[in-house]
């Protein structure tokens, strides 16, 4: 790679998003572990991101200038929308990506339509946003592709005759063979894959399933090396594939639970719930976290330790996700029953075991909410890391919470040893786990803290893009150069010339 690379991002979605009708058009900021993770990373570096803005209106340049320009002049680096119809987004995003890919990667595979259409559909949408790189992006440039609905766009770049340097990250987890192998489009997605020159996972669990699943579909392939960077080769294609745990901005989750707005919100909230200990769980509705296992196993706590009565309360913060999808709204439905059920079984005057909203809430009140909690529950059923494990941790500025975990969250690779792990299927064993935390003595909870926020600290977002540019690249962070927004912006301007047919 040349020297003048500049550090491009690919995924599915913007950090940004367009919402309204004309006339009245406003961008708003999405939410996620993605976008929390490389936000502060291009805003300290300059760069480019190409996704989809979440709108199928057809806009022209003149609207893309006055929506995205200030956005983009905010947010520190130039942002190229790629247009998808409605078709694309019912077939590509909610059909191939939501219903195939993403409950089949988290092990959930009677979840899955394998719907032929669907497929057809990614292929086309993967091909637009390969011209969409090909345009902005140049031979020297670093394109680093991200997740699951982004998969075949190295192969269809590679196919229409452009070089590029392409990496890819997998945010999801990656299944084992006796699930992939459910998958119709199997070989052609897993070869999809062998098309980046680096290809990284959360996890060494994801890595090994990979390779496990390339074993059984491409017999010839070989995988060499220890160690969290691996070499697989398969025919022509020699892939690096490495086990890289994503994380979070430590200091900054840190430094807003310690400011004083914070502490203004969190004095408010103690009054609010007075209770001796307060759990919490933040999720993105979604049925991969396990909210309905971990509602009726707060409700077995309540059940098999009376003690806990009157004395314990569980904040669920379940943040709107995937709104217009029935199965969706069905698990909201479900959480609202579950909530209802417990808090009618076990509520008393002046006690209400479950306090449940469903809504987004700001950086400020969930660094409150994080410090008001005596004990995170993490109990995703399949998740790739679960970053508000550690945005938890980050917040404990007074080392005092116990982190609850499920073990098949990714988080568990680094968190295993000072977290109380759980099976997140195991009702009975969460309930014990909350038993355990209630009762955990406070020097063991704040030797556990104190070694769950070093490792967080030290292995941060920051170490997360470090260590993956250099293991891919052989570039550090800091080789990206910085750049200033006034030539950005007209770039951004003059080089989205398919902006002016939307
Ligand atoms: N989060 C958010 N809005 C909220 C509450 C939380 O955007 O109202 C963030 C949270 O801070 C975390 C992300 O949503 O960074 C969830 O990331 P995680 O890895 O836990 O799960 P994902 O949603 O990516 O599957």
């Amino acid at each position: 790679m040349g020297g003048k690379g500049r550090l491009v991002i690919v995924s599915n979605r913007l950090p940004v998003k367009i919402e309204g009708h004309p006339g009245k058009w406003k961008v708003t900021h999405s939410s996620g572990g993605l976008v929390s993770a490389l936000t502060p990373v291009l805003r300290d570096r300059g760069g480019i991101w190409i996704g989809w803005a979440g709108t199928t209106e057809v806009l022209d340049l003149k609207t893309l200038r006055e929506i995205l320009g200030p956005a983009s002049k905010q947010a520190g680096y130039r942002i190229y929308p790629v247009r998808l119809s409605r078709e694309d987004v019912d077939s590509f995003y909610h059909g191939f990506s939501n219903e195939v890919i993403w409950p089949l990667f988290h092990d959930l595979q009677t979840r899955c339509r394998f719907e032929p259409e669907y497929w057809k559909s990614y292929r086309k949408v993967n091909g637009d946003f390969a011209k969409a790189i090909k345009k902005h992006t140049r031979p020297e440039d670093y394109v680093w592709v991200h997740d699951y609905q982004m998969v075949p766009v190295a192969r269809l770049l590679r196919s229409s005759g452009v070089q590029r340097n392409c990496v890819f990250f997998l945010h999801i987890p990656f299944p084992p063979p006796d699930i992939f192998l459910k998958l119709p489009w199997r070989e052609e997605f897993l070869k999809d894959f062998l098309e980046y020159d680096f290809v990284g996972f959360q996890t060494m669990r994801d890595r090994r399933n990979f390779t496990d699943c390339l074993k059984a579909l491409l017999p010839d392939s070989r995988v060499t090396g220890r160690g969290p960077v691996a070499t697989v080769t398969a025919g022509e294609r020699r892939v690096r594939v490495a086990a890289m745990p994503i994380s979070i901005d430590y200091r900054s989750f840190r430094d807003t639970a310690k400011s004083a707005k914070v502490n203004r919100i969190l004095k408010e909230l103690k009054s609010q719930v007075p209770w001796e200990n307060i759990a919490i769980g933040v999720d993105r509705l979604d049925y991969t976290k396990g909210i309905p296992q971990r509602i009726r196993a707060f409700g077995e706590a309540c059940r098999s330790f009376p003690e806990l009565r009157g004395k314990i309360a569980l904040i669920q913060i379940v943040v709107p996700s995937r709104e217009d999808v029935p199965a969706y709204q069905e698990l909201r439905e479900e959480i609202e029953k579950l909530v209802s059920s417990v808090n009618g079984e076990f509520s008393t005057p002046g006690w209400i075991p479950i306090h449940y909203m469903h809504k987004s809430v700001s950086r400020e009140e969930l660094a409150a909410y994080y410090r008001l909690a005596d004990i995170a529950l993490v109990t995703p059923l399949k998740d790739g890391m679960n970053l508000v494990a550690k945005e938890y941790c980050a917040c404990q500025v007074d080392d005092n919470g116990v982190l609850i975990l499920s073990e098949f969250a990714g988080a568990a690779a680094q968190m295993h040893r000072s977290a109380i792990l759980v099976n997140s299927y195991d009702i009975q064993g969460m309930a014990d786990a909350i038993h355990e935390a209630v009762q955990m003595p406070l020097e063991k909870r704040k030797s556990r803290m104190r070694r769950l926020r070093a490792g967080i600290r030290r292995q941060n977002v920051f170490w997360w893009v470090d260590n993956y540019l250099r293991a891919s690249t052989g570039k550090a962070l800091v080789d990206f150069p910085e750049a200033s927004m006034a030539p950005l912006f007209h770039a951004l301007m003059k080089r989205a010339p398919e902006a002016s047919t939307k």
